[in-house]
């Protein structure tokens, strides 16, 4: 029996990661948190009996405590209770899939503990990489990736040397907009971007694939999770979404992992690795797919790409404010407060203002991304 716990169960990856549960028996469900959804924390809870439930907000707590009243279920709140939900006894994989830097201090707490991290929450890594892959080695704790690309790049690297890796060509497909011109990326609104072509994802994330920022913040992930430079990473763009990624090695050689856009797989690959588990659903068709191609991403109409190119370039603080930037201008942008292309223009803004700290620590990441906010605030005023 493999005993897990997931920060974000209410959301996409969640809710695929406890389909999972549901078809493998040998999977037991420890701990879930959300956000503000308690009616379905209570069917979830009702369903799959964790020890405990932590919501963000002390309403939504509250809430649940009264919708669960009948059952033993230990309920939390707030920071203090994602803290110690992931540094609790009884699980042994921890499935981040919070959306943003709110995953940064239970990924820690988590590790600390000595618990494997299923890795979905790449805000994490982008920001905070440089703290907690040298955590993770140091408790002897592993990283699995849960993100297609880099799953795919994982499976890729299975019995390889990794010193012998020559590039890692990373795939996107390119989002809903892809091919548009600036000006016509300058009406395209909240629906437009939340129809992507392949994926059904959570808003924040889709919209970040609309804006291609979701690849720059993949690229800083698999700097993190490979030991790779920046220079070993290019950028495929591959509408089909058929190749989720590949590494090349020193001898030219290019493996790839191939399958139908589907996070289930990548979700349950981290959870039995290195076990391969069979898995409903439909298998790719060679024949139906019949084409696959591949285009140079466009930095120049996708600037959410070029400029976290940039901030992966300046490392130190500079992540964390093309990060919280995004996460600030996206919130905007759902709340039609800004339009699409604003997204973009804050975030280099926010990238121009700051003052890069070398080698963050902690309080001076989330003092980054607190001042990140404040600022878009001013300017916005
Ligand atoms: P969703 O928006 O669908 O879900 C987010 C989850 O986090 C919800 O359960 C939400 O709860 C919860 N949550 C939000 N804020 C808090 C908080 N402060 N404390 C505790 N829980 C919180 O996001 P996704 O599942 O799409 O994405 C999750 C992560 O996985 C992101 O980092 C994303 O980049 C990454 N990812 C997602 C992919 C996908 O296919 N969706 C693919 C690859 C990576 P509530 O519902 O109550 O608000
Ligand atoms: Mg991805």
């Amino acid at each position: 029996m493999k005993k897990i716990a997931i920060l974000g169960s209410t959301g996409s990856i969640g809710t695929q990661t406890l389909e999972i549960v549901r078809e493998n028996p040998d999977l037991k469900v420890t701990g879930l948190a959300a956000g503000s959804n308690a009616a379905l924390m209570e069917k979830q809870i009702r369903e799959f009996g964790p020890d405990t439930a932590v919501m963000w907000s002390e309403k939504a707590a509250a809430e649940l405590k009264t919708r669960i009243s009948d059952l033993k279920t230990n309920v939390l709140c707030g920071m203090d209770g994602l803290l110690e939900l992931a540094a609790m006894d009884g699980y042994e994989v921890l499935v981040t899939a919070v959306v943003g830097m709110i995953g940064i201090r239970p990924t820690i707490a988590a590790i600390e503990s000595g618990k494997t991290i299923a890795l979905a929450n790449k805000e994490t890594l982008v920001t905070a990489g440089h703290l907690i892959m040298p955590l993770a080695k140091k408790h002897g704790v592993s990283i699995l990736p849960v993100d297609s690309e880099h799953s795919a790049i994982f499976q890729s690297l299975n019995g390889e040397d990794p010193g012998r890796i020559s590039r890692i060509l990373l795939t996107a497909s390119g989002g809903p907009f892809r091919g548009k011109s600036r000006q016509e990326l300058s009406s395209m609104t909240v629906e437009d971007a939340l129809k992507h072509p392949n994926w059904s994802m959570g808003k924040k994330i889709t919209v970040d694939s609309s804006t291609l920022v979701n690849k720059a913040l993949e690229v800083m992930e698999a700097c993190w999770l490979f030991g790779v430079g920046l220079d070993q990473i290019q950028v495929v763009v591959h509408p089909q979404s058929i190749i989720h990624s590949a590494v090349e090695y020193v001898d030219g050689a290019v493996i790839a992992q191939l399958g139908l856009p589907d996070m289930k797989l990548p979700i349950q690959y981290a959870l039995f690795y290195p076990d391969r588990r069979p898995m409903k659903g439909e298998k790719l068709d060679l024949f139906d797919v019949a084409t696959l191609t591949f285009e140079r991403p466009d930095t120049e109409t996708f600037r959410g790409l070029s400029l976290g190119l940039r901030a992966a370039g300046e490392g130190g603080s500079m992540p964390t404010v093309f990060n919280a930037a995004n996460e600030k201008a996206v919130a905007l942008f759902l709340n039609r407060q800004i339009g699409f292309l604003s997204i973009a223009e804050l975030i280099e803004q926010c990238m121009d203002h700051h003052r890069r700290v070398e080698n963050p620590d902690l309080e001076q990441i989330l003092q980054a991304e607190a001042e990140t906010y404040e600022y878009i605030e001013s300017i916005k005023a």
